[in-house]
């Protein structure tokens, strides 16, 4: 085997280039055309499907196929996804002592610039070197950050793989998210009825008294080492002399127990709907299964892969549970078996976001060592 050295320099062009083309949700059109020439350039076949209209943004996703040059090799995906969290469009770059961050006024973008850098690079030494490998494709999605919308809106029957890896956690390089807890939003309004306040306060039902009444004797935050619970927005009322008429609120319920949660979105559910009744009022509530939750172990194929990987490069990194969601739910739930890999990018959400060098080439090195290590599995 001979061994192909990361080129950092072309490899900090590629993640810095990326950062640097703005693409917040729905506006991720720049990124896309960029990485579109990227892929053209190696020779993939590039498709798009219809997510933008779903999504109401200007871009779709983008499924990249790189054809087998062997036979016999199971077809993987990789998938990253290409907006950030909110806009950076004048992101000012700094890189010192083998980190690459911000000036501190805005996010790096390197959630998940920082997974897909890695996996253009792996796919750019692959087609360069034309090392052997089975299919691959790459499923980069938009809107992932507004509730894994453009995963959700995904067109399938653009997608022929196997199994894949998800590029969308922090380091430890090759870190593996083995369960996720199922997620669900309420949507909460409390109607009471308006009347003056100074005048005839008797003839209404004041709505945060509602909201009050229920909140108070809510089980919220950590409700047991599976389970959490928080009210996120609460909004009404408008002037001191009126009762308040309607109050809206979100929240949201979290747990790795399908059981669990059900409990608690039930028991939120009741407090708000006892306490309507209570003062005479009404309670509207929609659930909205934000994602589904999933279990891994060591027996699934894309674990089993990347913990080889890791093995064959000397590289050890956890397989640990994670309370937040991404594309990898929607996949999973859709039939698309994948794991949640660790890559560079850290103090993601934050203007204080970085990568460290040395952690974007480790990413290629171990996205490289899974295209080998899925390659002898034939
Ligand atoms: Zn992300
Ligand atoms: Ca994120």
């Amino acid at each position: 085997m001979t061994e192909i050295p990361i080129q950092n320099d072309r490899l900090v062009q590629l993640f810095t280039t990326l950062c640097e083309i703005n693409s917040p949700p729905r506006q991720e059109r720049a990124v896309v055309e960029y990485v579109k020439g990227f892929l053209c350039g190696l020779g993939l076949e590039l498709r798009e499907d219809n997510a933008a209209e779903a999504v109401g943004g200007d871009a779709n996703n983008l499924v990249a196929t790189l054809p087998a040059n062997i036979t016999g090799a199971p077809k993987i995906f990789f998938s990253a996804h290409f907006d950030t969290v909110e806009p950076n469009p004048n992101l000012k770059i700094i890189i010192q002592d083998g980190v690459i961050k911000t000036d501190g006024t805005s996010i790096l973008g390197a959630d998940d610039k920082a997974g897909m850098s890695a996996i253009l690079e792996a796919i750019r030494i692959v087609v360069e070197n034309n090392l052997p490998h089975g299919q691959i494709q790459l499923l980069l999605t938009v809107c992932e950050e507004i509730g894994l919308r453009g995963a959700r809106a995904l067109d399938l029957d653009l997608v022929d793989s196997d199994f894949g890896f998800v590029y969308d956690t922090g380091p430890p390089i090759g870190t593996v998210i083995t369960q996720t807890p199922t997620h669900d939003t309420l949507h909460v309004r409390l109607l009471g009825k308006p009347a003056h306040a100074g005048v005839e306060p008797e003839k209404g039902i004041n709505a945060i008294q509602i909201a009050a009444h229920a909140i108070s004797q809510m089980k919220l935050g950590r409700i047991d080492e599976e389970t959490t619970a928080n009210i996120g927005s609460i909004h009404g009322g408008q002037a001191t002399n009126v009762v308040c008429p309607e109050v809206v609120i979100t929240a949201e319920a979290r747990s790795l127990n399908r059981a669990k949660l059900d409990a608690q979105v039930g028991h939120m559910v009741y407090l708000f709907e006892h306490a309507a009744h209570l003062y005479g009022g009404e309670a509207i509530i929609e659930i909205d299964r934000h994602y589904e939750g999933y279990t891994l172990t060591e027996d699934d194929p894309p674990v089993q892969v990347v913990r080889r990987a890791l093995k064959r490069l000397g590289m050890d990194a956890p397989m640990r549970p994670t309370g937040g969601g991404s594309d990898a739910n929607v996949f999973i739930a859709r039939g698309l078996p994948c794991c949640v890999v660790g890559t560079a990018h850290q103090k993601i959400h934050t203007h204080e976001e970085f990568v460290r060098i040395e952690d974007l080439a480790k990413s290629v090195d171990l996205t490289l060592a899974i295209i080998r290590e899925v390659a002898e599995m034939r």
